[in-house]
C-alpha cells in the first residue's frame, strides 16, 4: 500500500452455537445427517408455526458477550430481517437489530510488535440459512438441515487498520470460543465465518471512507489474502482519482481475486421490524451471575499462569495455551513431574510433530499425558538418557505401554554402575590403542570418539557423564 494511506476494517464474525437444537425449535443441528431429515414446519418457514426461543443459545451468547467485555442488555429484541433467498422457505431470518442482546465490549489482540484494543460493537442472535449446492449435474439442490441453526454475529467497530491485524483478531476470536467450548472453530466447515467491510483513508484523516463488504472467506489466510488485495484495489482507484463504490464483493480464492457479487444493500432495505411471534428477550441479573460463575479461564489468563505457575517462557506459554486441550494436555503431564520446561520441550516438538505427522488432533493422539510426565521424570532422575527417551517415546506411540514397562522390558535403563562401565571403558582403551596414544600425546579431541565407542560398546546406556569421567581418568594414569 502507498505510504499515505491507511486501512480501515470492521469484521463481522458468525459462530456457529455448539447447542444441541436449533434455535427456535426442537430440531437436531447435528452435522452431516442426510439432507432436509433434521426439519420441522418451524424451520421450513410452514406459516402459522410459530418460534420458541432455545435458552442454551441465549447462554452461549451471554457469555460470549462476558468474556469479551461487554454489556449485557437486559431486555433485547428479535427482528426480521427480510430478503428473498431460496434457502430460507419463511423469506425473513430472525435476528437482532436496534435493540441486540451485547454491546460495548472490546478483545485485545497481539500483533506481536504491539498489543492493541479492537472494541466491540455488538453480538447478536440470529438464525442460520439452508445451504444450496449448486454442483450436482445442473440442478441446484437445497438442504435445509442448517435453517434455523443457532448463531451469534460479533461486530467489530471499524478499529483494524492491517490485514495481519484482521486474522490475529479473527484468531484471538477463535480461541475465545473454543475456550467456552459455544463453538467449534471450524472455519473449512463454516462454523466460524467472517465478513470484512474495509475502506482506505489518507493517513491522519479521521473521516471514514467508502466501504465495501468482502464475503466467503474460510481461513485466516484468505483473509489477509482478500484485504490485502482490497487495500490496493483501493488505493488505485483513489489515486486515479475516482470514486470506491458501495459493494459486496466475493473473494475467489483460486484465482485471488475478490468479484463484485451485488450492489451493498442498506439496512432499510431488509425493511426490519420487531419480531410479532416472540416477546422481547429479558434477562435476570440472577441469571447473568449465575452465567459468569460458570466463565472457564480464558486464553490471556491461562498464557499469563502458565509463565506464572510454571516458569516458562512466553514464547512456550503462547503455544501450550493457542488450544485448551493442548493446554489441558500439558497441564497433566506436569502433574507427574517437576521438570516443566523439559514437558513443554517434549510437547512442543516430540508431541506436535507426531500430531502434524499424522494429521490428528492432540485428543487423539495415543501417549496419555500422564505417560508423557512419567517419560520426562525418568530423564530428570537419570533412568533414562535423552537419547534413550526418544526411542521409549517411540515405542510408547505404538504399543500404549507405560515407559516404566517399556524401560524394565527393553533392559534400557541407563548404566550408572562405575565397575560396568570401567569395564566397557577398559574394552574400548585395548581396542583402540592408536588413538589412545593420540590423546596422550595432546589430541585431546580424539575423547568425543572414544567416548562414542563406550557408548555403543553399552548400547548407548551407560551415563554419558560418567563415561566422560572414567574415561579421563584411565587414560591420564
Ligand atoms: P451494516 O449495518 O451495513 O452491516 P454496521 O454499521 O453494522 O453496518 O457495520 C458493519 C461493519 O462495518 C462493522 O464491523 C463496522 O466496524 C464496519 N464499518 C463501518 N463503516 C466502515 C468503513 N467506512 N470502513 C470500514 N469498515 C466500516
Ligand atoms: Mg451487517
Ligand atoms: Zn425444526
Amino acid at each position: 500500500m502507498l505510504e499515505k494511506y491507511e486501512a480501515v476494517i470492521g469484521l463481522e464474525v458468525h459462530a456457529q452455537l455448539l447447542t444441541e437444537t436449533k434455535l427456535f425449535c426442537s430440531c437436531s443441528t447435528k452435522f452431516g445427517a442426510p439432507p432436509n431429515t433434521n426439519v420441522c414446519p418451524v424451520c421450513l418457514g410452514h406459516p402459522g408455526a410459530l418460534p420458541v426461543l432455545n435458552k442454551k443459545a441465549v447462554e452461549y451468547a451471554v457469555l460470549m458477550g462476558l468474556a469479551v467485555n461487554c454489556r449485557i442488555n437486559k431486555r433485547s429484541v428479535f427482528a426480521r430481517k427480510n430478503y428473498f433467498y431460496p434457502d430460507l422457505p419463511k423469506g425473513y431470518q430472525i435476528s437482532q437489530f436496534d435493540e441486540p442482546l451485547c454491546e460495548f465490549g472490546f478483545v485485545e489482540i497481539d500483533s506481536g510488535k504491539e498489543k492493541r484494543k479492537i472494541r466491540i460493537k455488538r453480538i447478536h442472535i440470529e438464525e442460520d440459512a439452508g445451504k444450496l449446492i449448486h454442483d450436482r449435474g445442473g440442478d441446484s439442490l437445497v438442504d435445509l438441515n442448517r435453517s434455523g441453526t443457532p448463531l451469534i454475529e460479533i461486530v467489530s467497530e471499524p478499529d483494524i487498520r492491517t490485514p495481519q491485524e484482521a486474522s490475529e483478531y479473527l484468531k484471538t476470536l477463535r480461541k475465545i470460543v473454543t475456550y467456552l467450548e459455544i463453538c467449534d472453530g471450524n472455519m473449512e466447515e463454516g462454523s466460524l465465518r467472517c465478513d470484512a467491510n474495509i475502506s482506505v483513508r489518507l493517513k491522519g484523516s479521521t473521516d471514514l471512507g467508502t466501504r465495501t463488504e468482502i464475503k466467503n472467506m474460510n481461513s485466516f489466510r484468505n483473509v489477509e489474502k482478500a484485504l490485502q488485495f482490497e487495500i490496493e484495489r483501493q488505493v488505485e482507484i483513489l489515486e486515479e482519482g475516482g470514486k470506491v463504490e458501495q459493494e459486496t464483493l466475493l473473494w475467489d480464492a483460486d484465482n485471488y481475486e475478490a468479484r463484485s457479487m451485488r450492489g451493498k444493500e442498506e439496512s432499510h432495505d431488509y425493511r426490519y421490524f420487531p419480531e410479532p411471534d416472540l416477546l422481547p428477550l429479558q434477562i435476570t441479573d440472577e441469571w447473568i451471575t449465575e452465567i459468569k460463575n460458570k466463565m472457564p479461564e480464558l486464553p490471556n489468563a491461562k498464557k499469563e499462569r502458565f509463565q506464572k505457575d510454571y516458569s516458562l517462557p512466553e514464547y512456550d506459554a503462547e503455544i501450550l495455551t493457542s488450544e485448551k486441550p493442548l493446554a489441558d494436555y500439558f497441564e497433566k503431564a506436569a502433574e507427574v513431574t517437576t521438570d516443566f520446561k523439559a514437558v513443554s520441550n517434549w510437547v512442543m516438538s516430540e508431541v506436535l510433530k507426531v500430531c502434524n505427522r499424522d494429521k490428528i488432533s492432540i485428543e487423539e493422539f495415543p501417549v496419555p499425558p500422564e505417560n508423557l510426565g512419567k517419560l520426562v521424570g525418568l530423564i530428570s532422575k537419570g533412568t533414562i538418557s535423552g537419547k534413550i527417551a526418544k526411542d521409549v517415546f517411540e515405542e510408547m506411540l505404538s504399543t500404549r505401554q507405560t515407559p516404566e514397562e517399556i524401560v524394565k522390558a527393553k533392559n534400557l535403563a541407563q548404566i550408572s554402575d562405575s565397575s560396568a562401565i570401567e569395564k566397557a571403558v577398559e574394552k574400548i582403551i585395548a581396542d583402540f590403542p592408536a588413538q589412545v596414544e593420540q590423546f596422550k600425546n595432546g589430541k585431546e579431541k580424539v575423547l568425543g570418539f572414544l567416548v562414542g565407542q563406550v557408548m555403543r560398546e553399552t548400547k548407548g546406556k551407560a551415563n554419558p557423564q560418567m563415561v566422560n569421567k572414567i574415561l579421563i581418568e584411565k587414560l591420564r594414569q
